[in-house]
């Protein structure tokens, strides 16, 4: 049988491998170390994204600029009808 624990903040019982409480959400006491160093991952996890976007950003304002000068060029040597 699966051990279980009380949760300390609403009290109701739950299966003692989880880190947080199914109820109410709050952080396991005993897992907390574990807990905090999933949370430690996520932030950095969540850190990575934003800066993959700004990257991303740069990246398709660069590839506009070409463009805008491959059109221009391709405008300056169309004739004028
Ligand atoms: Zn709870």
């Amino acid at each position: 049988m699966e051990r279980e624990s009380i949760c300390h903040a609403c009290g109701r019982t739950m299966n003692a491998a989880f880190f947080y409480c199914p109820w109410c959400g709050a952080a396991c006491a005993e897992n907390d170390s574990v807990s905090r160093q999933i949370d430690a991952v996520f932030e950095e996890i969540s850190l990575l994204r934003a800066s993959w976007a700004v990257t991303r950003f740069e990246r398709m304002e660069s590839e506009l600029d070409t463009l805008d000068r491959a059109l221009t060029d391709l405008l300056a040597e169309t004739p004028a009808p």
